[in-house]
């Protein structure tokens, strides 16, 4: 059955966007994709989407694909995501994710979009006072990327009070994991976070990995975090997005992890038991800004959309990041 209106989809051609992307056509919407291919890749985006090259801030271009293509709803995923390079470049935090957010809202509720949804991130919770944590938390970010989200749901809450748009906002815990039927998968270079890095070792791209910091108050020293699949959260927004277009009058933030913790040792045992292969482990020093902890109270997703984690298991989605890197690994040979 055909839909009643197409989903924009910006940053379509990044890691999240592009398993999304997938989601969404799998389940029959017609999808544009804006990315401006600053750190997506083009050949992610699937070929039954629409592409268009360009940027969420340039509102006559948003306001011409609202128009021409009858969006009715926009999922936004592009942004910067590098919280290091947030607090040393705030600025560009600001511009690229609070200000070019409010131009595309802007562009939204002039179209007449009625539904949005948007990345948000568990750095909105800043160092949360009780693990697991739940939605209700006290927002108190630590780094400007954490506050750049925060404002953008902050204005969300405004514009879905006084516009008929509703939203969504998603807080992402730690994101990894790839396609698992191989079409798109975590590409971006220089990366820093754990599971892809451990992946990179193990397919011979980096030669050791570094545990940040073995002194934590956690069970083994190391930090702990609620991986989730990306397949999995891809399947969150679809699911998010029915929840929008079935009740218009109500609005959700929600948790999106699986509940449960593993720390970085625990990961890097998994990595090892995958490639069945040691990699190097070095202990270094605390990372700036790290929490000991951050795990998902899930609850409020498992109730409130139809969703069920379907690859919820750090070997699954190690030996999906895994069969993603040995592909990136073929094609730089
Ligand atoms: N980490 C690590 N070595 C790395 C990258 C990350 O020990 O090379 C640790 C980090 O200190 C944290 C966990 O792994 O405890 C997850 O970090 P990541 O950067 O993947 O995500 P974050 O939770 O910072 O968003």
């Amino acid at each position: 059955m055909s839909k009643a209106f197409s989903v924009l989809v910006t940053g379509g051609a990044g890691y999240i966007g592009s398993h999304s992307v997938l989601a969404l056509l799998d389940a029959g919407w017609d999808v544009v994709v804006l990315d401006n291919l600053v750190t997506g890749f083009s050949w992610a985006i699937d070929d039954r989407a629409s592409f268009v090259e360009g940027s969420v801030e340039d509102m006559a271009l948003t306001a011409r694909i609202i128009a021409d293509h009858n969006i009715g709803a926009i999922l936004h995923f592009a942004g910067s995501v590098v919280v290091p390079e947030s607090v040393t470049d705030p600025l560009k935090y600001y511009r690229n994710n609070t200000a070019a957010s409010r131009a595309l809202i802007e562009s939204a509720v002039v179209g007449g979009v009625r539904h949005f949804i948007f990345s948000s991130t568990a750095a909105t919770y800043g160092e949360p006072e009780a693990i697991p944590v739940q939605e209700s938390a006290p927002t108190v970010p630590i780094n400007p990327y954490g506050r750049s989200k925060l404002m953008t749901e902050q204005m969300l809450q405004d514009i879905s009070a006084a516009h008929p748009m509703n939203h969504a906002a998603l807080r992402y815990f730690n994101v990894a994991g790839a396609d698992p039927e191989g079409r798109s998968g975590q590409s971006t270079d220089g990366a820093t976070h754990l599971i892809k890095v451990a992946v990179e070792a193990a397919t011979g791209k980096r030669d050791h990995v570094a545990i940040f910091g073995t002194d934590f108050d956690t069970a083994d020293g190391t930090g702990v975090r609620d991986y989730i699949h990306v397949s999995d959260l891809a399947a969150a927004h679809v699911a998010a997005l029915d929840k929008l277009v079935e009740d218009p009058a109500r609005s959700y933030i929600l948790n999106c992890g699986y509940g449960r913790g593993f720390s970085v040792s625990e990961v890097l045992d998994a990595v090892d038991r995958i490639t069945n292969a040691p990699i190097e482990r070095r202990i270094e020093g605390r990372r700036a800004g790290d929490p000991a902890a951050l795990v998902a109270d899930n609850s409020a997703i498992l109730d409130t959309l139809r969703w069920t984690p379907q690859r919820d298991d750090i070997d699954l989605i190690v030996a999906d990041a895994m069969a993603w890197e040995r592909k990136l690994a073929e094609k730089r040979t």
